[in-house]
């Protein structure tokens, strides 16, 4: 159902690319109902990966429109590194969620309501159909998701960090900046005074009378313990100078596809490896369908780069050490799980002696700064970054 490959990925791209003007700022918002969704991209699982990047949807798309024409479509792509910028500065929102969550888990939460839901099995009937589609598929729209978290946090009152676990494990393009804070946002925790409610109008509307909510909706946003409430933004680390000399290994991970095209330019590599963290997606109860899934993403990457495939920190120091490696580079993992994952990593490559330098892509450089506060704050500096898309090559 969705691209495992670049090339299918931009394929699906330019088709809808005629749609993303004024079609999709007109009808974006309307969930038709699975199978009729021609009306969004239905990429998200792709850019999760970065198979398509965000700065790359950007340039096809002023190749097509105006910036004016573009905006809305452009918007919501850089929401993405809105949310991604924000979480890379307040890495403490994260281990926090994880926190809460274990706590919901096995102290605090009696978990019928949660498993009648989670099962598909509430009867509540549009509840139903919605986690039934995002069980089998990996998808929601966009607006789906915003009804299905309010009404888990306000009408169901269940704790919102279960909602985004459950989220995360079955989303295809689940990424924990996006959806935790997504989720944060419909609760009421990202914008303090501003949740967002539910209402069987808007519902019935946007899903063009297809749902007819035979609940009552909540009115009021549910009481929570505000523990969570963000934190000022920590300053972002530096990425440090890549290597010139030595042998130079790069390593792909789930974060970041599109830097065996980005990265490789830059550096003279002798060999490239790709990870998938199983273990830490096993931890983290992932979906077998997430896995496979972005396992044939890198596996197909891998392939078009004639790269290794590891699943373990182990197998990726294997590589290192049998391609005689000096140097690793990789894309800068974003907060989430590789907040788990870096440091084994890291201190793996320090007992062979291994160097292990980590970059950011230029688009992060320059966008995460500004995602300090709200989105308004920071879409003031995609034009800027837009411009840029025109120089040939892609500046680091
Ligand atoms: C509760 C909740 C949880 C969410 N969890 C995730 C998640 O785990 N991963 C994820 O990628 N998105 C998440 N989103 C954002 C959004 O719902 C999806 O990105 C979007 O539905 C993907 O569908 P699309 O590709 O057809 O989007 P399109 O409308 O075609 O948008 C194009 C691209 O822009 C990006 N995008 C669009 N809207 C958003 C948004 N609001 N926030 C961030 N990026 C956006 C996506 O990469 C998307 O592929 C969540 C939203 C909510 C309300």
């Amino acid at each position: 159902m969705f691209p495992t490959n670049k090339a299918l990925a931009t394929q699906h791209l330019e088709e809808f690319l005629p749609r993303a003007g004024i079609d999709y700022t007109s009808t974006r918002n309307y969930d038709y109902g699975r199978g009729w969704r021609q009306n969004v991209s239905m990429l998200s699982p792709c850019v999760r990966l970065r198979l398509l990047p965000e700065w790359e949807i950007c340039r096809k798309a002023l190749a097509h429109y105006k910036i004016s024409q573009a905006s809305k479509f452009i918007d919501e792509v850089c929401w993405r590194t809105y949310w991604k910028g924000w979480l890379e500065q307040r890495p403490s929102v994260w281990a926090t969620y994880l926190t809460e969550l274990k706590s919901e888990l096995t102290n605090r939460f009696d978990g019928s309501e949660y498993h009648k839901i989670t099962e598909g099995n509430s009867g509540i009937k549009f509840m139903d159909t919605w986690t039934r589609e995002l069980k089998e598929t990996g998808y929601l729209h966009n607006h789906t998701r915003m009804w299905y978290a309010s009404i888990w946090i306000h009408t169901l009152k269940l704790p919102w960090v279960l909602g985004a676990d459950f989220f995360m494990r079955h989303l295809l393009d689940a990424d924990p900046a996006s959806n935790t804070l997504s989720w944060r946002w419909v609760a009421g925790l990202h914008t303090p005074g501003k949740c967002y409610l539910a209402q069987a109008d808007n519902i019935r509307k946007f899903t063009n009378g297809q749902i007819n909510p035979d609940i009552q909706l909540a009115t009021e946003p549910a009481e929570l313990a505000l523990s969570t409430i963000q934190p000022e933004p920590e300053r972002l680390t530096h990425s440090k100078p890549l290597p010139t000399q030595g042998r130079i290994g790069l390593l792909l991970h789930d974060e970041d596809l599109s830097a065996a095209s980005w990265l490789k330019q830059t550096s003279n590599c002798e060999s490239i490896a790709g990870i998938l963290p199983v273990s830490d997606y096993r931890c983290h109860k992932l979906s077998a369908s997430v896995t496979e899934f972005r396992s044939a993403c890198l596996k197909e990457t891998l392939a078009e780069n004639d790269g290794t495939y590891c699943t373990t920190v182990e197998a990726v120091l294997d590589w290192a050490q049998a391609t005689k490696l000096d140097h690793v580079i990789m894309a800068q993992p974003s907060v989430g799980i590789w907040s788990e994952v870096l440091p084994t990593l890291e201190t793996a490559f320090n007992t062979q002696n291994i160097q292990l330098t980590t970059k950011r892509h230029w688009w992060d450089e320059q966008l995460f700064p500004h995602a300090t506060a709200g989105f308004f704050k920071f879409k003031k500096a995609i034009p800027s970054a837009l411009t840029q898309l025109e120089t040939p090559l892609l500046k680091l």
